[in-house]
């Protein structure tokens, strides 16, 4: 399938010489939501900024439905709608006027159907008279979405669209762009929150000081997810492990006080079973125990740390 949007050798140096962006290669598939997480400063803003034209790249290219954003312009911004970071609409207008309006910069002729079909899409109907200054945070971050929708995009762009929300705003924006997702739009999301990239993402993209250091599917990661630790609190401390418990690959924590077992929770047998009546035939008895699921977090941090240390 042709990726919707392709990203190639894609590098951005501010006028202040910081180099935001570092030879970014990225497919998005058509249909798919897209999860662009990093912590702040990772170069995310500026990676869609680029891609929706508001940002010029230093190097590279990139196509949207096949339309170079730069050559192509037009054409290429015409399948795209962004959703920004930060709140900016129009206090005294009405949330219909701002939403048709916003189509009409796209130089579409009106079609009061379609803003009709995304206002309730987006529970906004009943608020359609009303003046935005009115409407509440979470209101007003779908007003923005609906704005972002009004010329029918292909590919919605959400930077952090959930920032500052509270819980349940936040499964409520969540439910919305699920929605969208089944009516066909492609959805790209940033997001430093890891709990919304493994709620709502097909895959994920990890970005880290200008760099994309891993893009895969959730579902992947999630099977990365399937280890487990079991962590034993030893009566007395270990120097090494013992030679008859080397197959469970152990290793030795908190000074020789506590052995490590990582296993697999898909797997058919565990281990641990047969694990522990080894550990007393060889002597080691243990006080305490306890497990531990690995997250996505464990993973997001391990994968900083190292290409932090790359970097250096
Ligand atoms: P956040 O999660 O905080 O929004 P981000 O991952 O979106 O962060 P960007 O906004 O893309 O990060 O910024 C990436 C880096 O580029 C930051 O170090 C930022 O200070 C720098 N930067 C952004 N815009 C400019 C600019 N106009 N001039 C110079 N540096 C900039």
């Amino acid at each position: 399938m042709q990726p919707i949007i392709s990203v190639s050798n894609l590098s951005k140096v501010y006028g202040s010489g910081f180099q935001a962006l570092k030879s970014i290669n990225l497919d998005i598939r058509p249909g798919e939501i897209f999860a662009l997480l990093g912590p702040n400063g990772a170069g995310k803003t500026t990676l869609i900024s680029i891609i929706c034209g508001i940002v010029n790249p230093s190097s590279g290219t990139v196509r949207v439905g096949g339309h170079d954003i730069i050559s192509d312009y037009r054409a290429a911004r015409s399948l795209i709608g962004l959703v920004p970071q930060e709140l900016t609409t129009d206090a005294f207008e009405t949330v219909w006027a701002t939403v048709s309006f916003s189509r009409g910069l796209f130089g579409k002729p009106a079609d009061p159907a379609h803003i009709e079909r995304v206002l309730k899409a987006l529970s906004l109907w009943d608020k359609k008279d009303n003046m935005i200054m009115t409407l509440s945070g979470g209101m007003k971050r779908r007003v923005l979405i609906a704005k972002a929708l009004s010329h029918q995009p292909s590919v919605l762009f959400l930077d952090e669209p959930t920032a500052g929300v509270d819980v349940e705003l936040r499964k409520g924006m969540w439910d919305v762009v699920r929605y969208l997702r089944d009516n066909g739009v492609t959805i790209i999301l940033t997001t430093h929150y890891i709990e919304e990239a493994e709620q709502m993402a097909d895959r994920i993209g990890v970005i880290s000081k200008g760099e994309l250091i891993l893009v895969e599917d959730k579902a992947e990661l999630m099977r990365e997810l399937g280890q487990k630790q079991l962590t034993l609190h030893l009566q007395s401390p270990l120097e090494a492990i013992p030679a008859a418990l080397a197959p469970y690959g152990l290793t030795i924590g908190a000074d020789g006080h506590e052995v490590i077992y990582t296993y697999d929770t898909q797997a058919e047998r565990t281990g641990i079973t047969s694990l522990l009546s080894d550990l007393r035939q060889a002597g080691v008895s243990f006080r305490d125990l306890q497990t531990r699921e690995s997250s996505l977090e464990d993973i997001f941090v391990g994968l900083l740390a190292r290409s932090n240390a790359r970097g250096r």
